[in-house]
């Protein structure tokens, strides 16, 4: 197994110290939670998956901080656990944590229902998603693979209490709270002083997965693209730090790199459907995308297709081709196009 990324420290402007913690979070992924020292009580942000040796590197990485830091904090003295999103590669180590330290968790409202009733909303989204792939257009038993695929990741989750809601408005010692929706309804970046904690939202390599909106409120394209310029306007970030990857030393470039990345994509969708001659499923125009993609990569980026699909339609860019079958058959795949 490749070795992890070291543990680092970063100084803020106003002394306040974070470590990076990287950990194993699923077997081909590799996460970052991060201890925050001097922001008010430790805080610990995010938690990884809690599946493997997640856990363990990230008790591991506490003995490295100790020794190598010489700082003397113990998981038993964490007091807050911040999630920047409830994904199971950053919420899923809570139960974990939580055995070992009596630490109010905070999250924002908008993806606190997936821990506090994770069954449930597990439950809903693998409906929603079973839905959406008629509507689609994935043909045959595929679907029924795809949804599999998707849903690899852990599912069990014991209800947790959530203690404080990370909004904007709430003053968060040590913090400055962003509501950055679109990767997931209630992802929040964490400014402490000129380092942003920026979860998933912007990444140093990869453009974060997105799903459709009509999948979930606050998910999907539009709010993502917003949710870039809201971390745009906010002056004097000299660092940021992700739930994944590498740091991002200019966090404004990423952004800017991003929103033309995804724009182009955008684009694309309508090339595609004006270089085709008839009417296409989203299905259709993913293969047309990502003919090398497979397996999971393949549902994955279905569902970054379907939230592109979707907000151009919602721009008027896209007309459906098939109402009057979607009318009468609530299962019939959708068919788009541009004139
Ligand atoms: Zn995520
Ligand atoms: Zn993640």
């Amino acid at each position: 197994m490749p070795r992890l990324p070291e543990i680092k420290q970063f100084l803020s402007s106003g002394g306040i110290r974070i470590y990076r913690i990287p950990c194993k979070v699923l077997a081909e992924l590799t996460g970052r939670v991060y201890l925050v020292l001097e922001a008010g009580p430790p805080t610990l942000v995010d938690t990884g998956s809690g599946q493997g040796d997640s856990t363990k590197n990230i008790l591991d990485g506490f003995e490295t901080v100790r020794r190598d830091f010489g700082e003397s904090i113990r998981i038993e003295d964490v007091q807050r656990i911040l999630i920047t999103h409830a994904h199971p590669d950053h919420c899923g180590g809570l139960p974990d944590l939580l055995q070992r330290a009596r630490a109010e968790v905070a999250i924002h409202p908008l993806d606190s229902r997936s821990i506090t009733a994770n069954a449930e909303c597990v439950a809903l989204v693998r409906h929603g998603i079973g839905r959406l792939l008629d509507q689609i257009g994935v043909p045959g038993t595929l679907g029924e693979d795809l949804l599999r695929r998707h849903w690899q990741l852990p599912e069990a989750f014991p209800a947790i209490d959530v203690n404080t809601e990370l909004l904007e408005r709430n003053a968060f010692d040590g913090f400055r709270v962003l509501h950055t929706p679109g990767h997931s309804p209630g992802h929040v970046c964490l400014l402490a002083d000129d380092l942003l904690l920026c979860g998933d939202h912007v990444l140093s390599r990869t453009i974060p997965q997105l799903w459709p909106e009509s999948l979930r409120p606050y998910k999907g394209l539009a709010h993502y693209l917003e949710s870039l310029q809201t971390v745009r306007a906010v002056r004097g970030i000299r660092m940021a730090l992700p739930g994944h990857e590498t740091v991002i030393d200019d966090v404004y470039k990423r952004i800017d790199d991003i929103d033309r990345s995804e724009r182009r994509r955008i684009q694309y969708v309508v090339d595609v459907l004006d270089q085709a001659d008839r009417p296409l499923t989203i299905w259709e125009i993913s293969r047309t995308i990502y003919q090398q993609t497979a397996g999971f990569y393949a549902s994955l980026a279905l569902m970054d297709t379907a939230a592109r699909v979707e907000y151009l339609h919602q721009r008027g860019r896209l007309r459906l081709a098939n109402l009057e079958q979607i009318e009468s058959d609530p299962r019939a795949a959708w068919q788009y196009q541009t004139k």
